[in-house]
């Protein structure tokens, strides 16, 4: 059997392992019973343990690695795919085995140190297990690259191809143009009446409209589901099985709508993927900011448009008259665009989200290039958020502790989130060019939009870079105009 055969063979093979551990993980944030949860960690640890050993099992390593000693004789496709496998490969094998599993014992330590960190308010009580986090990452980066800063490896982890020069243009135009308009907004004088949106909505007809939503987006119910969970997400082992959640709240209906909006988009993407790749390693969304670019193209450029509303507005307000009664479709719209400064990334609205990100992104920039130690994190994080939000936090629970990312070993994550919504501005840039979207928002197509992203995004699945996908899709590479320009248009019509 020739070497690319046997290379996808042993991938099957792997992915049936995952298939089954990624099913029991389902179940067991959707509907599995209280007490099943110990028995369920031993099967499943059995499972992953003989997943481990596959992965670096030692034909397969042959085989990776003579393919990859080869790559100028294979076709793109498979070059791609050798070269992802060989990166993941490295990853796992050139870590010496004793310092992965301090590293893992540490995180479990991290873990329980910043929750209680958190609670208390004690950063100091934190920042030793982050300084212990920061150098053994730096470390386990030289023992795989050694050619790149480390910071720019953790970076292409999380978004391929992204380095600090690119997020640091990125930041750099939302800092000179977003900061300024901000705060304009945030000054702006605003007599909406908004209490509609901390009113009660029934859990049932909460369902019911959510429900809705999976039609109107057109997600195909015959290759996937809508469950509830305790934190929304979306769950997939191929195109043919797209699961997502959320959660329903009785004081926060447009939480739950907006959860199910953003789902649909990463569901969308998934479910539309060719199922040419099932077999591949190039199965799935090629990248995080790729993924969040749809699922913030359907949340807040459709989900949150006037349009949108126009159409969707009757069917929550038939089954909500009591609470909707005096509330018009503008003070909808506003009411689902509200900006506010908030000190809590999580709650942040579309307009202000990005600086909580550019914080994140400068401090761990700061962090990994030896700027400044983990000393001095509260003070630099408590000013920048002066300087971007004019708010300052009372106590670093709600300010430097907040995130449970960096507890967690993720360095390199934060900035992918900004990403999304950026990508998002200028793939709508380039829709606009072949079709009228708001039109067809208003017309109830979201096909439309779906047909579009499938052709020119959502089939390829990780076959081509997030690079690759914005020139090809958009005509240029990343540009943070388009973003700045959508954010700019739409929070001065609402606002100013
Ligand atoms: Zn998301």
């Amino acid at each position: 059997m020739d070497y690319k055969t046997k290379f996808h063979e042993l991938i099957k093979k792997q992915k049936a392992y995952i298939y089954m551990l990624q099913l029991a993980g389902w179940d067991s944030q959707t509907e599995a019973p209280r007490e099943s949860f110990a028995r369920r960690a031993e099967m499943v640890g059995m499972l992953s343990g003989e997943f481990f050993k596959l992965s670096i099992d030692k034909e397969y390593q042959e085989v990776v690695n003579a393919l990859n000693d080869s790559l100028g004789e294979l076709d793109d496709l498979t070059k791609r795919e050798v070269k992802k496998a060989k990166k993941q490969l490295d990853k796992i094998v050139k870590i010496p085995e004793n310092e992965f599993v301090e590293y893992q014992s540490l995180l479990q330590m991290a873990q329980q140190i910043w929750e209680d960190a958190k609670a208390k308010n004690d950063y100091p009580a934190f920042k030793d297990t982050l300084a212990e986090i920061i150098v053994y990452t730096k470390k386990f980066v030289s023992y795989y690259k050694n050619d790149d800063h480390p910071y720019n490896v953790l970076l292409d982890e999380f978004e391929e191809g992204m380095t600090m020069e690119d997020y640091d243009k990125f930041f750099d135009a939302l800092k000179k143009d977003l900061v300024p308009f901000v705060k304009t907004v945030l000054s702006a004088k605003d007599e909406t009446n908004y209490e509609f949106l901390d009113n009660k909505y029934d859990i049932e007809k909460q369902k019911e409209f959510c429900d809705n939503l999976i039609d109107v987006f057109h997600f195909n119910r015959d290759r996937g589901l809508m469950k509830k969970s305790v934190h929304p997400f979306t769950w997939n082992t191929s195109p043919t099985d797209v699961r997502f959640t959320t959660r329903y709240h009785e004081d926060m209906v447009f939480s739950s709508i907006y959860a199910v909006i953003h789902e649909l988009g990463h569901a969308t993407y998934e479910q539309q993927i060719d199922t040419m790749w099932d077999d591949t390693v190039l199965n799935g969304g090629t990248s995080m900011g790729i993924h969040e670019s749809q699922s913030r193209f359907y949340e807040n450029i459709i989900g949150r448009s006037l349009e949108f509303w126009e159409v969707n507005y009757p069917k929550l307000r038939s089954l909500f008259p009591e609470q909707l009664h005096d509330v018009n479709l503008n003070m909808i719209h506003k009411g689902v665009n509200k900006v506010a400064s908030s000190l809590i990334r999580v709650e942040a609205d579309e307009l202000t989200y990005p600086m909580h990100i550019m914080i994140r992104y400068e401090i761990e920039r700061m962090l990994m290039t030896g700027e400044t130690s983990v000393d001095n994190l509260p003070e630099i994080w408590n000013q920048k958020m002066v300087e971007y939000l004019g708010i300052k936090p009372n106590n670093d629970g709600e300010g430097v502790l907040q995130d449970v990312h960096w507890s967690a070993g993720m360095i390199g994550y934060f900035p992918t989130y900004a990403l999304g919504s950026a990508y998002s501005a200028q793939f709508y840039h380039a829709m606009k060019k072949d079709f009228d979207v708001v039109a067809a928002i208003k017309a109830n197509d979201i096909k439309k939009i779906n047909d579009w992203l499938k052709e020119k995004i959502h089939k390829y699945g990780s076959s081509k870079t997030p690079k690759e996908l914005l020139l090809e899709v958009t005509g240029e590479s990343f540009n943070p105009q388009y973003y700045i320009d959508y954010l700019k248009e739409k929070y001065s019509k609402l606002y100013l």
